[in-house]
């Protein structure tokens, strides 16, 4: 008997998702300081997936209620970067959580898990996650993603993305005016380890030294009809810069934020 090569099913082999969460399980097992979830599982086809959460959890909180951030990677399966840079970011937080002070930081690391798997920016069923939030839609992902958010009530969100168009750093800030307030400080901090966009047009928006005022229609953001209005900003690093200064540009800005924000709660407290 002679085999059709042809009939033969195309394997390609997946990424693996186990490898890309182990640092961050691993950081989970040896720090009480770090939690590891899962939640939101859906099924497709015949795997099953779940979203994975993995919250650090300050100190000096003193009975009061902690600052609750999220961020968010790799919802463009294809930029793991983010994730990367959320394993460096809670190794440092683990080594300094003074960095951490005050606040509970929920990190979705792998925001598109099948996405992750394939290389693809659009998830297995087909649609890019991003522009599908509050919508009504039907994707388990974006559903999931959205129930956290209507949990949390977060007071920021943060979106990591890795840009293979853009030959600079750059940010998108949603929401208050506090969100630019973080951002630029957070592109001054990460422009030490790579350049800034500094083009007038941006992924077709107007930009001002890689800071963009608008963006596009379905990407995550806090609930539209909710009463808390989270800052919300996204940084994009250059994917075609080596990942490990992605990484570290990452990680700088991520902890000028946090120092920046506590500072600007602090004063508004006293005022
Ligand atoms: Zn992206």
């Amino acid at each position: 008997m002679t085999t059709n090569l042809l009939d033969e099913p195309t394997v390609t082999a997946r990424r693996s998702i186990a490898g890309l969460l182990e640092p961050l399980e691993e950081l989970a097992a040896h720090s009480e300081s770090v939690r590891a979830c899962r939640y939101g599982s859906f099924q497709l086809n015949r795997d099953r997936y779940s979203l994975p959460c993995f919250i650090f959890t300050g100190q000096g909180l003193g009975g009061t209620d902690p600052i609750r951030l999220a961020i968010f990677a790799t919802i463009h399966g294809d930029e793991p970067e983010g994730a990367l840079a959320l394993v460096e970011f809670y190794r440092e937080l683990v080594r300094q959580p003074a960095l951490a002070n005050g606040y509970q930081i929920y990190a979705y690391p792998l925001c598109n898990p099948t996405g992750y798997e394939d290389n693809t920016r659009h998830s297995r069923g087909g649609k890019d996650l991003n522009r599908e939030f509050w919508k009504s839609s039907a994707e388990p992902e974006v559903l999931h993603l959205e129930d956290e958010l209507w949990r949390h009530h977060f007071d920021g969100l943060i979106s990591l993305h890795s840009d293979d168009t853009s030959t600079g750093l750059y940010g998108f800030v949603q929401g208050p005016d506090l969100s630019k307030e973080l951002l630029l400080p957070a592109l001054w901090a990460a422009e030490k380890i790579l350049p800034r966009n500094e083009q007038r047009i941006i992924d077709g928006f107007p930009a001002n030294r890689g800071l963009v005022q608008q963006g596009y229609d379905g990407v995550l953001s806090a609930p539209p009809e909710a009463r808390y209005a989270p800052f919300d900003l996204t940084l994009e690093t250059p994917q075609a810069a080596p990942v490990y200064l992605q990484v570290k540009a990452n990680v700088a800005a991520l902890k000028c934020i946090l120092s920046e924000y506590r500072t600007i709660q602090a004063f508004g407290q006293n005022i």
